[in-house]
């Protein structure tokens, strides 16, 4: 988890704790009865604490502390829990993680909408280039007009599909310049849209969080594990440093295909330099058609076009 996220939580467990000491406030006036059942339960406790209350007896006089302030709270017109610890998200109870079933901690699904906010809020995905403002005019000719629609339609259709999309992986290769971040981004936006918790960075970045992270102790990798999309994008343009780059990729892709994770990946490397450039462990992983649909755009550069 980023400092950035850890700090959001810590924030928000004690906003909910203020609002909890203003409701005690609020309750105590109306009821003083509350406000001494209160005190009742820090005594149960500090008894248990030191050993003059046996567990089974703290936990029935709890039982009945909770019972008739739960009574009075209803015929006060308030929730039965409005003086329980306040969770913006009860799932995680507001620390931004969760075991699965194996015991391993992910972060929960508002860990990575957060996260997802402060990326966009970083605008890493852009509102520009979307499914609505494709426009297949910018392609030269009637070949490549046909098939940059296919491939809005194939996108469309995986974002359609999300988050289980029949093959979870997407390899989108083709010279720089052909659309391809477009159609990576129109992704990342459409499965946001769909409240899929999507996390869009480039091969550089991600292994620059990384290299980051080694020296703030972070958990950089993390997001990229568990994000429940991940469009990687400019694969094969990030630093080879030895021992992070290719070991990162490849515990991004064998974790996220282990867990049945979608990621898109986006590159101008064909199939050989993908093998040449991070060996036949990590290449073989990217071309496996059991697990991914391979798309190759062809033609004339974009960017030169519109020059
Ligand atoms: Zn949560």
């Amino acid at each position: 988890m980023t400092n950035e996220l850890k700090r959001y939580y810590s924030d928000l467990r004690e906003k909910n704790h203020r609002a909890l000491l203003r409701r005690i406030e609020e309750c105590g006036k109306k009821n003083p009865r509350l406000l001494s059942l209160l005190e009742e339960r820090a005594l149960v406790m500090k008894q248990l604490g030191v050993g003059s209350l046996t567990p089974a007896n703290a936990k029935s006089r709890i039982g009945a502390i909770g019972a008739e302030r739960r009574n009075l709270l209803i015929s006060m017109g308030l929730p039965g829990n409005y003086l329980e610890t306040i969770y913006t998200c009860p799932r995680c109870k507001d620390t931004g993680e969760v075991s699965d079933e194996n015991g391993q901690t992910r972060l929960c699904t508002c860990a990575l909408k957060k996260q997802q906010e402060q990326m966009l809020a970083g605008s890493r995905i852009n509102e520009r280039e979307t499914f609505d403002r494709f426009s297949e005019g910018v392609y030269p000719t009637d070949e490549q007009k046909k098939q940059g629609l296919a491939m809005k339609r194939f996108c469309e259709r995986y974002v359609a599909a999300l988050p289980k999309p029949e093959k979870p992986n997407l390899l989108i290769v083709g010279q720089s310049g052909l659309g391809k971040s477009f159609f990576g981004n129109a992704i990342a936006r459409g499965a946001i849209e769909k409240g899929v918790a999507t996390v869009k960075t480039t091969a550089y970045q991600c292994v620059q969080s990384i290299l980051n992270g080694i020296d703030t102790r972070e958990d950089a990798i993390a997001p990229y594990l568990s994000a429940e999309l991940l469009v990687l994008d400019d694969l094969g343009t990030e630093a080879m440093v030895p021992n992070i780059t290719v070991e990162t990729v490849f515990r991004i892709l064998n974790e996220r295909a282990a867990a049945f994770l979608p990621t898109v990946l986006i590159s101008n490397l064909n199939s050989e330099e993908l093998y040449e450039r991070y060996g036949e462990r990590v290449a073989s992983r990217m071309i496996d058609g059991a697990i991914t649909s391979i798309v190759v755009l062809r033609g004339d550069n974009l960017r030169t076009r519109v020059r």
